[in-house]
């Protein structure tokens, strides 16, 4: 799971590393697609403002989005 913030320029370059495609264009910040996310983090490492934060594992985010929305 990760956190883009308002450090984002927008350039693209997380989307262009991800080898999962989890990171799509959006107007401003990119969006993350935690379905896609396989905890690679060349997103956190390529990212050249450090806008990207690492929060948790995309297993404990699925587990969590699951939990939220009654499925088991
Ligand atoms: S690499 Fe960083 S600055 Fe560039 S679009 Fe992604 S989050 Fe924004």
């Amino acid at each position: 799971m990760i956190s883009i913030n308002t450090r984002c320029t927008g350039c693209g370059a997380c989307i262009s590393t991800c080898p999962t495609h989890a990171l799509r264009p959006h107007v401003g910040r990119p969006n993350w697609l935690a379905e896609r996310c396989n905890d690679h983090r060349d997103c956190v490492e390529i990212c050249p403002a450090g806008a990207i934060i690492y929060l948790a594992s995309c297993d404990s985010a699925s587990s969590m989005q699951r939990t939220k929305s009654g499925d088991q």
